[in-house]
């Protein structure tokens, strides 16, 4: 068995692993169950592929396949469920792969993909025959997990994780979150993101136990929150919205320690609400490439630094720069720039991106925008690709959202640059609202609070907005003749 697993069999078979609905699994059962589930993939694929493409929502079995074929030295390609069939084509052929796992009940539209081996894994499959014992070790500089970034900014990247930028990322969340075993990390985003595979990862490295959920439910969270059923949560903005909606009068355990928040941006009105319920949100930043968090706010830092991501975790080196790659002194905005052990060093078939993202002396350049205030805490401003540039003027969309977020009956705001032939570009939002909101009166209500070259020159109402897979604004099919087919007729 890996190293990483039977360490925790070894040193604390007894204590809880895993929470699945009812169940509770040690880690010893944990261990016992995944040689179970070696047993059965052995049988099922040729030991000659390498790579395996899994997909699948949030399930026990989904954590037994991830577990089970990374005993066999498989390279897990992590499908978003989300994706449309073409997408799922597009990965599949970028990824090379031939077989698809399916750790769900079955899904009946993956027949249509043609020329790929689907294997169904369900618990009932498995039985008690053991093979013999396996003596794999994670070999640090392999891939463990191929995951596709979100598609926010154009089409997705394959992101080769490899288990030593995984080990450097439980470190240093250990690091910041003073994570021991006692802790349960509370699991209602996916595994197939890097936000909900770490969370497997600390519970190997770190020995702490996990509870995951099929999906995202505030009702159940919240209640598993107040009877002590957890002491850490990583959540998405919009999770966290839900919660703070259903918070209950009597408030979460006094064992919870904090919702470890990322994703995306928050807005301001979210995190004054969580102050005044006193909930600890510890704000991150991180993408695909770093294995999760990279940069985040620690508990004691949270109200003096409301609106920071934080400070680079342990062994993170983080500088922000100019265009030329200059480094730029503290509260300038410029490009940030990241080193670390999580920090991935190439992406697959990315050959045009090496020198793109990468600096010369091997800093990724994460095409995000922002800046260091004079203590050292990151604050993020927008991504260098949404950044308008306006007669010479920066315009940060982020600033305008959040303004035309306040206007009571706004639901969604993007706002992004539109050509302009004096300006070169000025800043427009498409908003989704209540029926009772009017270009006019956002207008009006805009004025009070922005300069006028940050007030958006139109004001499209939209009925949705365009969504990546992974539920993110993708803003930049708004500048594109789809857009269309977003606007409120
Ligand atoms: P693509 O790279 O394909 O355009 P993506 O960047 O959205 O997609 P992910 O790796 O899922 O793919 O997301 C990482 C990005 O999410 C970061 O680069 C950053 O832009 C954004 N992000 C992460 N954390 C925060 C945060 N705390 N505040 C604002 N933005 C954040
Ligand atoms: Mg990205």
């Amino acid at each position: 068995m890996s190293s990483w697993l039977q360490k925790q069999v070894n040193e604390r078979p007894d204590r809880p692993a895993f929470y699945w609905q009812d169940e509770v699994w040690s880690f010893a059962e944990v261990g016992h169950e995944v040689r179970c589930w070696v047993t059965a993939f052995s049988r099922k694929i040729p030991s000659e592929e390498k790579r395996i493409a899994l997909f699948s929502r949030n399930s026990k079995e989904m954590y037994f396949s991830i577990l089970a074929l990374w005993e066999l030295g498989k390279e897990l390609v992590l499908l978003n469920t989300q994706l449309s069939l073409q997408e799922l084509r597009y990965q599949l052929a970028d990824a090379e792969v031939n077989q698809i796992v399916l750790a769900t009940e079955s899904m009946s539209f993956l027949t249509e993909l043609e020329s790929f081996t689907l294997i169904e894994m369900i618990q009932s499959e498995i039985n008690d025959s053991l093979v013999d014992e396996i003596t794999s070790v994670y070999q640090l500089e392999t891939t463990a997990s191929i995951m596709y970034t979100s598609g926010t900014t154009g089409n997705p990247k394959g992101v080769l994780q490899c288990f030593s930028n995984h080990l450097a990322s439980a470190l240093a969340t250990q690091e910041n979150m003073e994570i021991t075993e006692e802790d349960c990390w509370l699991c209602p985003v996916p595994l197939f993101h890097i936000s909900g595979l770490s969370i497997i990862i600390r519970q190997l490295v770190l020995g702490c136990s996990f509870r995951l959920y099929s999906k995202f439910d505030a009702k159940t969270v919240t209640d598993d929150l107040a009877k002590n059923k957890g002491t850490v949560i990583s959540v998405v903005a919009i999770m966290l919205q839900e919660l703070l909606e259903n918070y209950p009068e009597t408030g979460y355990s006094s064992n919870f320690k904090a919702m470890l928040l990322g994703g995306g941006p928050i807005s301001p009105k979210a995190l004054k609400t969580c102050e005044c319920y006193g909930i600890p949100v510890i704000q991150s930043y991180g993408m695909t490439e770093t294995c999760s968090q990279v940069v985040a706010l620690r508990f004691e830092d949270a109200a003096k630094k409301i609106g920071s991501a934080g400070k680079p975790l342990m062994g993170m080196a983080i500088k922000i720069v100019d265009s030329n790659e200059k480094q730029l002194e503290s509260n300038h905005v410029g490009e940030i720039l990241l080193k670390g052990k999580n920090v991935i060093r190439h992406y697959l078939n990315g050959e045009q991106w090496q020198t793109v993202k990468w600096t010369a002396d091997g800093w990724f350049k994460t095409g995000d925008m922002g800046y260091l205030d004079e203590d050292g805490y990151l604050y993020l401003v927008s991504r260098l690709s949404e950044l308008i540039i306006s007669g010479g003027e920066n315009i940060y969309p982020t600033e305008i959202e959040h303004v035309l977020l306040e206007f009571p009956g706004v639901i969604e705001v993007a706002v992004v640059g539109e050509p302009d032939e004096k300006w070169g570009a000025v800043p427009v939002a498409y908003i989704v609202g209540t029926p009772t909101i009017t270009t006019e009166t956002i207008n009006s209500f805009a004025k009070q609070y922005l300069a006028k070259y940050k007030l958006p020159k139109r004001i499209y109402l939209c009925h949705s907005l365009p969504k990546t897979a992974s539920g993110k604004l993708a803003k930049h099919r708004l500048t594109t003749i789809e857009r269309e087919a977003f606007l409120s007729k």
